[in-house]
């Protein structure tokens, strides 16, 4: 589902990924750990069209991104491209950005409506089910600002399956939560990784990259590390810096 070789990236002189080979296969679970500034981040947005890769071939779903190929050529996405293939795409954020001005109900319908030309009604009663899904039927007329981080996070996955992505991106989605409200939006992944979407999840949450990971991915300083079993990776890890990282987390 999602192929990297040899990505680049670069901010300015900075180089943040520094040729990421990694495969994603269809359905399964793939954690990303990593210190502060390794890029982790970064190797999500570019995935999401949101930056572009500088060097290096990244596919998702058999597709290049932000390229297509024309006789040989490669041709940049336009905009109206771009935004077709990232309707494939679900992310959340650490911080939930849902739409302060809208209820759960509404920020899980919002996209299908406007970007998809989903029927009001149609999208209501989609958006209902998948509210249900993530725990939260009771909580649809409620504003984002009279839920808790863990419901907000919850209606923030919702809202992204509610275009019914073919994969779905996590940028430690749980890091911004009080502890005990954690659990509950680890759940929902956790289902989610059951019915067989495909997932990239930044976390460090090493439980749940055992549990529900089929791949652990270490990254430090923009190169993938060791990557492999999360039994193996996050419990035996080959590298010394990955059993450094790892102490300090855990
Ligand atoms: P964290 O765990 O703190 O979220 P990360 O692994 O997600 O870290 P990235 O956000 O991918 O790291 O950042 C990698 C590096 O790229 C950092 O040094 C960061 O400062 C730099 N960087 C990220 N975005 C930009 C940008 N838009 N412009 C310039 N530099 C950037
Ligand atoms: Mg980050």
């Amino acid at each position: 589902m999602v192929r990297a070789e040899g990505v680049h990236k670069r901010y300015g002189k900075l180089e943040v990924l520094k040729g990421i080979d990694l495969t994603v296969r269809r359905g399964s679970v793939c954690c990303l750990l990593g210190p502060s500034g390794s890029g982790k981040s970064t190797f999500l947005r570019c995935i999401n069209h949101l930056d572009k890769v500088d060097g290096g071939r990244l596919t998702v779903d058999g597709e290049l991104v932000g390229y297509r190929q024309q006789g040989g050529e490669l041709h940049e996405l336009r905009e109206r491209e771009v935004a077709e293939r990232r309707r494939d795409i679900g992310m959340v954020f650490q911080r939930f950005n849902l739409f302060p001005h809208m209820t759960a109900l509404e920020n899980v319908m919002e996209a299908p409506v406007r970007v998809a030309g989903t029927t009001k009604a149609q999208a209501r009663e989609e958006a209902r089910h998948l509210l249900e899904r993530v725990g939260l039927d009771d909580r649809a007329g409620h504003y984002p600002a009279q839920l808790s981080g863990g419901q907000q996070q919850r209606v923030a996955i919702a809202r992204a399956l509610a275009m019914k992505p073919k994969l779905m991106l996590f940028d430690e989605p749980t890091s911004a939560l009080d502890p005990e409200l954690v659990g509950d939006v680890l759940d929902v992944m956790r289902q989610l990784a059951d019915e067989g979407m495909t997932m990239v999840v930044v976390t460090h949450e090493i439980g749940f990259a055992r549990e529900v990971g089929d791949t652990a991915v270490f990254m430090d300083e923009g190169v993938i590390i060791e990557t492999g079993d999360p039994c193996q990776v996050l419990v035996e890890p080959e590298q010394e810096r990955t059993r450094a990282f790892l102490a300090k987390v855990l």
